[in-house]
């Protein structure tokens, strides 16, 4: 069923369905994540995801997305790459930070969500960018209540991110409403006003994914028209969940544990089953 501006309410079986696509991109999440290291290749962990993603029934939403088709299943963006970075031969060092984003569809549905990762030590700075963005998207989703508004969450990860230092957040691209489409109504920026935009209700999925710099908002996209870097070289941090509004609270449908642990440290009631 589609509501105002296009936007998919799930009936409460649709949402269990996506909770079956969002475990699956999680877990694949974990198991790249444990694959992270200097001398491995992103390719390497792009098949790595792959192999988990379509053993575990999904297809991977990222292949052949979009016009010309993004070519793997994970987006591999390392350094100054914000987001959309193309698996290749690329050797990860030490001191490298990486991006990895992933989407499944399982019966239909999807699931969309994306980690940091450092491989080995990074400077201070670095560290806490990551601590930063990842703090930031859920802060967003402690933000969100049924009844409450999109720029609720847009809000609180502004806020965040403000209170932590003089970072840069991108506004060219923006969380997004997901279903039986990876990217659907609404947009869900990553600054904005409380108390604006389209209403939180049962129903609604959406992906939160603050995109988070040590310098500039600004980006550039590289000529093989996917990846995006920082206009000015800075590191990038780029973390991401798909989550919906149960009655009794967040639901963070990408995550492993549902968000409950994360959920209770930040005081928030937990909706998930
Ligand atoms: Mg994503
Ligand atoms: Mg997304």
């Amino acid at each position: 069923m589609f509501a105002d501006r296009g936007i998919e309410i799930k009936t409460p079986e649709q949402i269990d369905k996506m909770r079956v696509a969002g475990l699956l991109v999680g877990e694949t999440l974990e198991l790249v994540r444990t694959s992270v290291r200097a001398g491995v290749t992103t390719a390497e962990l792009d098949a790595i995801a792959e192999d988990n993603i379509r053993s575990g029934g999904g297809v991977p939403s990222f292949k052949g997305y979009s016009d010309p088709p993004f070519p793997a299943s994970i987006c591999a963006s390392v350094n100054d790459e914000v987001v959309h970075g193309i698996p290749g031969d690329r050797v990860l060092a030490e001191g490298d930070i990486i991006s990895i984003d992933c989407g499944a569809i399982v019966d239909g549905w999807h699931g969309d969500a994306a980690i940091t990762v450092a491989i080995g030590e990074v400077p201070d700075d670095v560290a806490a960018l990551m601590r930063v963005t990842e703090e930031s998207m859920w802060r967003g989703f402690a933000a969100a209540r049924l009844g409450g508004k999109v720029g609720d969450i847009s809000h609180a990860v502004e806020s965040y991110v403000r209170s932590q230092g003089d970072y840069g957040i991108l506004e060219d691209f923006t969380g997004h409403g997901i279903g039986t489409e990876m990217h659907q109504p609404p947009n869900v920026p990553n600054y904005g006003r409380r108390g604006r935009g389209p209403k939180l209700v049962r129903g609604l999925a959406l992906a939160v994914e603050p995109m988070v710099t040590l310098g500039t908002k600004r980006t550039d996209v590289l000529d093989d028209d996917w990846t995006i870097v920082t206009t000015d070289g800075s590191w990038a941090a780029h973390y991401e969940h798909t989550f919906t509004l149960m009655p009794d609270g967040a639901w963070i449908l990408t995550a492993i544990d549902g968000g409950e642990a994360k959920l209770a440290e930040l005081g928030v009631p937990y909706g998930g089953r």
